[in-house]
């Protein structure tokens, strides 16, 4: 049995790195391919570019659409090239810094993630999710390395919405009971192994961290203040989420999880909160989950606002066929969906998302 743990070459997080972002590039590159959308290379553009020029740096933006699909990622690897970029910065959310990875590798240049919303774990992981041009999901690529730098101004991140904190926490909350159901049955994770100790202990750290702070966290996030509680979620759903689930394993929750892209009605929302209803329906699946750990998640998610029930993905109206047909897609071979120890068939989560709706809706109304 192979173990294998994979991370970022450096992760550094607090409030104002950003304004410093030319010191921890200059060590990778000295002309860099900034990968953003047009807000925010807006937003940071002035800060970004002095900084980067203060050490040395030249700055080639690169505007991308905004999804991150296999065309811009030909379109990015034609202008490194033709502007010899040596590194790669992918500076916005989830979407602009898979597609920086995705450029990075194709031309063998360095990469940094810079997030500016903590709504996925995706800055750490040497994974590029691809999407349609219509935004569907399209699956992955694992490459051979992780990112060389994750640069997190934790005033940025608070500055955004709120939303994408709490969406981050949905994404971060499934990484520990996906790596429990995935190690289980000593599943290979996308890192390429079996999971470590460090990956399983990261990975349970990262919802307990959650459980425990995710409430203030969203609070003060509320309010725009960097706090420890804010600290404490944003290292949860940027580092540790990032680190466990590729290092220990998905299942079901991501499997429902991205598998919603395939309705329309669902894409308005983010990826944490489609995961956040793939969670509820994975603790409603597996039956090794105590009642009073399902509840204690589930009354968690109805606090911080995660979606629990399907109108919440913006499917409440989904004919019972329908659901059946869905619970079909995400049970067809080769599916994340396998890699519970226990055969789930889609009679299993049909049934399971039904239940996982009731529940949603009983803990809501429970909450008032
Ligand atoms: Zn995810």
């Amino acid at each position: 049995m192979i173990k294998v743990f994979i991370a970022p070459r450096r992760y550094v997080q607090g409030v104002g790195v950003l304004s410093d972002i030319g010191k921890y590039i200059a060590p990778l590159g000295k002309r860099a391919l900034v990968v953003w959308g047009p807000v925010v290379s807006e937003a940071f553009g002035e800060p970004v570019a002095k900084s980067l020029k203060e050490h040395g740096v030249e700055l080639i933006s690169f505007r991308f659409s905004g999804e991150c699909d296999r065309g811009q990622v030909k379109l990015g690897v034609e202008k490194t090239k033709a502007e010899q970029a040596d590194v790669v910065i992918g500076l916005g959310g989830g979407k602009a810094i898979d597609l920086a990875k995705a450029v990075a590798m194709a031309v063998g240049a360095r990469m940094a993630s810079v997030p500016t919303i903590a709504s996925n774990d995706a800055p750490t992981s040497a994974a590029t999710v691809y999407y349609s041009e219509d935004g569907n999901f399209e699956g992955w690529d694992i490459w051979p390395v992780n990112p060389d730098l994750v640069l997190v101004d934790t005033q940025v991140i608070v500055n955004a919405p709120v939303r994408w904190l709490v969406s981050g926490m949905g994404d971060g909350l499934c990484t520990w009971y996906e790596a429990e159901a995935a190690f289980k049955g000593r599943r290979t994770a996308l890192a390429g192994g079996v999971a470590t100790m460090a990956a399983l202990n990261l990975a349970k750290l990262c919802g307990d961290t959650l459980l425990e702070y995710g409430v203030d966290a969203k609070r003060d996030c509320e309010l725009h203040v960097v706090t420890p509680a804010v600290e404490k979620v944003i290292e949860a759903n940027t580092l540790l989420s990032g680190l466990g689930f590729e290092s220990a394993g998905v299942a079901a929750a991501h499997a429902i999880g991205n598998g919603l892209t395939v309705l329309e009605a669902a894409k308005p929302y983010t990826h944490g909160e489609r995961v956040a209803f793939g969670l509820v329906t994975q603790l409603c699946l597996d039956d090794d989950i105590l009642p009073d750990e399902r509840l204690d998640v589930v009354d968690f998610m109805v606090d911080v606002g995660l979606p629990v029930t399907l109108a919440e993905v913006g499917i409440g109206d989904i004919k019972p066929e329908e659901l059946m047909h869905l619970a079909e897609l995400f049970c067809a071979p080769g599916q994340i969906t396998h890699n519970h120890v226990f055969t789930v068939t889609p009679f299993d989560l049909y049934s399971a998302m039904v239940a996982a709706d009731a529940l949603g809706h009983s803990r809501k109304a429970l909450a008032g």
